[in-house]
């Protein structure tokens, strides 16, 4: 089954005003390849995406996160819906730095997606083990593929798979072992939604990926495409990463 692939930068806490340099390079670098392989989509902070979208058109972007009201007494909070407003069409949810850091349950993870999908967005929604949770996994990751609801229209939702454990860490699962846990996460979705649904589900490995391992782990068979941290910052290592799928 073909499915569309995808190379997402998570730029986190990081980035500032000469920033638009690196989406306007990477914008060209595409255009130049005649890239068409994987969409490549930008999450920069907040601060800068409404730059980006205006300064640089031809970049797809995506938020961080989300709040699941549209308005409200939120302070230091910001919409779906806002986000929406300014054209930007995808939001990471549930990364495991704001399940840890913000302490984000399961319910207001789940919010936050019907929030994304009614504003019609695209989730890119985060999965993955701790460290102490590897032999438990497949039940981990379950639980939380529980959290989206039955009834989620699926075309809007992307799997990103991320071992906590291998973020920012320089170690990842063995290149064997993330096909298979990929195939095993299609598995669980696919009792979730049926077959012919969770087919067209995107699974994104995340997890210390870089212009070395990225051709091995881009490459799987059950691997369409990657969530990237540290490696898009830097031009160099981000194109590499992109240019893995040729
Ligand atoms: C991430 O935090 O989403 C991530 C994949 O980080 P890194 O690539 O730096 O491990």
């Amino acid at each position: 089954m073909k499915r569309v692939k995808y190379t997402i930068a998570n730029w986190k806490m990081n980035g500032g005003k000469d920033s638009i340099k690196l989406v306007k390079l990477l914008a060209r670098h595409i255009k130049k390849t005649g890239h068409i392989k994987s969409k490549v989509i930008i999450c920069p902070p907040y601060t800068l995406l409404s730059d980006f979208i205006r300064l640089e058109k031809k970049m797809i972007y995506g938020a961080q996160d989300c709040h699941y009201q549209d308005k409200g007494a939120y302070t230091g909070s910001i919409s779906a819906q806002m986000i929406k407003s300014i054209g930007c069409k995808y939001v990471i949810i549930g990364h495991s730095e704001r399940r840890e850091y913000q302490k984000e349950s399961s319910n207001e993870l789940r919010l936050k997606i019907q929030a994304a999908v009614n504003n019609n967005m695209r989730v890119i929604y985060c999965i993955g083990e701790k460290l102490s949770e590897i032999k438990n996994r497949m039940q981990v990751l379950k639980k939380q593929i529980s959290t989206l609801n039955n009834n989620l229209d699926i075309n809007n939702i992307i799997i990103a798979y991320e071992p906590i454990w291998a973020i920012g860490s320089g170690k990842t699962p063995k290149i064997i072992e993330i096909n298979s846990i990929h195939k095993n996460i299609r598995t669980l979705l696919s009792k979730k939604f049926g077959v012919r649904k969770s087919n067209k589900i995107s699974i994104l490995y995340g997890g210390s990926v870089n212009s070395l391992n990225a051709s091995d782990i881009l490459k799987l068979e059950h691997v369409d495409g990657a969530l990237v941290g540290g490696a898009s910052l830097n031009y160099r290592d981000f194109s590499k990463i992109i240019d893995s799928y040729l």
